[in-house]
C-alpha cells in the first residue's frame, strides 16, 4: 500500500505524483535486475573502448544486453539513462577538466516503465516486467500516467508517476487533415488545407530504370552463354550484386523521405493522414507493358505502409481514401478534365494549380466531405531527395 503521495509540476510541460511505497521482494528484484543489467551496459561498452576503440551505439547496446525480468523497454531505459550520464559528461568536459565519465557499477538501479508497459486495472496500477515475471501492482485512483519509475529514496521505495499536462498538448491547426497522393512522377504530394509539399521522385525513378537497364542488358548477355557455365554464373553473381546494392540505395531514399515527410506533417499538427489508396490500379485497366511495368513497380504499397507506421508512431491516425478521379477533379468547381503538362487548368472555371498538388487536395476534401474549395491556395514547396538527408528519429 502507499505511504504517502504528493504531486508536483515541472516546467516542461510534466506533472509528477510521487508514492512511498513499503519495500517488498519484488522490487527488491527488480531495482536489483536493473542494477545488474546497468553494471553489464557500463563494463562491456568501457571494455570495448579500450579493447577495440570503439564507442557502441546505444542500438547495438540495446541489442546486446536485455533482461529477463525487465520489460523490453524497461531494459531499454536503463541502457539508456548509461548513455544519457555519457552525454552530460562530454558536454560537462568542455568546461570541466576534471569530469568524470560514468563508470561505477550498480548494485541496484531504478527502474522505468513506458506507455507501453502501463496498465490501470481495477483501481490497480498494473506495470508490466519481462515475460514470465509477474506485474507489479499497485492500488490505484487516478489516470494513466505516461512514464513510471521506481527508485530507493534511502528508505523506501519511491514511484514517480509522470503525466503530460493538458495545457501543453498543442492544438491542431486547423482541423489536422492532411490528404497524401502517391505517384510515380512525384513520390508523395501532402496537402493540409493550407499548404502543399511535393515530394520529388526523380532519383528513385532514376534508380529503378537502373536498375531495369542492368536486369537487360545482363540477361541479354546471359541468353548467348550455356545456363550454369562459368561465365554465367560470374555474370549472375554481377547482376545479383548490383540490383542488391541499387535496393539498398532504393530502401535508403524511401525511408528518408518519408521521415521528413511525416516530421512536415507532425510540425503542422496534423492528426489524420489521409493517403490516397490505388491498390486496384493493376486490377483495373492494362496500360500497355511500359506503363505496366512502372505501374507494378511503384513503391506506392511500401511507401503508404512507412507513412503509416511513422505516422502512428508520432500519434497521427493513418487512413485510406479511394482516390478515383481525385486527380482529374477540379477542387473549385468540381468540373473533371484530365489534365496536360505541368499544370491543372480547369477549363470551366479557370482554376490553376500545379498538377501534383490536385490530387492531394481532392483526397482530403473527399475524406471531409467536403464539397468545392474556395478560396486562393499557396503555390506548393518542393522537397528534394538528398543522399545526406537526415532520417531524424521519431520521438
Ligand atoms: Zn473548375
Amino acid at each position: 500500500m502507499p505511504l504517502s503521495s504528493s504531486t508536483s509540476r515541472t516546467s516542461s510541460g510534466y506533472e509528477v505524483r510521487r508514492l512511498h511505497l513499503d519495500p517488498t521482494p519484488q522490487m527488491e528484484a527488480l531495482a536489483r535486475a536493473a542494477g545488474d543489467l546497468y553494471t553489464r551496459t557500463v563494463v562491456s561498452f568501457w571494455r570495448t573502448v579500450r579493447k577495440q576503440a570503439v564507442w557502441l551505439k546505444p542500438s547495438s547496446m540495446m541489442r546486446w544486453h536485455t533482461s529477463g525480468q525487465l520489460h523490453a523497454h524497461s531494459a531499454d531505459a536503463v541502457v539508456q539513462s548509461f548513455y544519457a550520464a555519457l552525454k552530460s559528461w562530454r558536454k560537462r568536459r568542455k568546461m570541466d577538466p576534471h569530469a568524470k565519465p560514468p563508470h561505477h557499477r550498480r548494485r541496484y538501479y531504478r527502474v522505468q516503465w513506458k506507455s507501453s508497459a502501463i496498465r490501470v486495472q481495477n483501481g490497480c496500477l498494473v506495470l508490466s516486467n519481462g515475460r514470465g515475471n509477474a506485474p507489479l501492482i499497485v492500488p490505484w485512483s487516478w489516470d494513466r500516467p505516461v512514464l513510471v519509475e521506481l527508485g530507493w529514496t534511502g528508505a523506501t521505495y519511491e514511484l514517480r508517476c509522470v503525466y503530460q499536462r493538458e495545457d501543453s498538448v498543442s492544438p491542431p491547426l486547423g482541423d489536422g487533415v492532411a490528404g497524401v497522393d502517391l505517384g510515380e512522377v512525384h513520390l508523395a504530394v501532402v496537402h493540409d488545407g493550407q499548404h502543399t509539399t511535393i515530394f520529388n521522385g526523380h532519383a528513385l525513378r532514376a534508380k529503378r530504370q537502373y536498375q531495369n537497364k542492368i536486369q537487360a542488358t545482363l540477361a541479354a548477355k546471359q541468353s548467348r552463354l550455356k545456363k550454369g557455365s562459368r561465365r554465367w554464373r560470374k555474370l549472375q553473381r554481377s547482376k545479383r550484386k548490383q540490383l542488391r546494392q541499387l535496393d539498398h540505395q532504393i530502401r535508403d531514399l524511401l525511408h528518408k523521405q518519408t521521415t521528413a515527410l511525416v516530421s512536415t506533417l507532425h510540425a503542422s499538427r496534423v492528426q489524420t493522414v489521409v493517403i490516397g489508396d490505388v491498390r486496384d490500379l493493376r486490377q483495373r485497366v492494362d496500360y500497355g507493358s511500359a506503363a505496366n511495368q512502372r505501374i507494378h513497380q511503384m513503391v506506392t504499397g511500401r511507401v503508404r505502409w512507412l507513412i503509416t507506421y511513422k505516422a502512428e508512431r508520432r500519434g497521427m491516425r493513418g487512413v485510406l481514401q479511394d482516390e478515383a478521379y481525385t486527380s482529374q477533379e477540379c477542387p473549385r468547381c468540381l468540373h473533371r478534365h484530365k489534365p496536360q503538362g505541368r499544370d491543372y487548368r480547369c477549363p470551366a472555371c479557370g482554376f490553376c494549380f500545379h498538377r501534383d498538388g490536385v490530387g492531394a487536395i481532392n483526397i482530403r476534401r473527399k475524406y471531409l466531405g467536403l464539397g468545392p474549395v474556395v478560396g486562393v491556395m499557396a503555390s506548393p514547396t518542393g522537397v528534394r531527395w538528398h543522399p545526406h538527408q537526415r532520417a531524424r528519429v521519431a520521438r
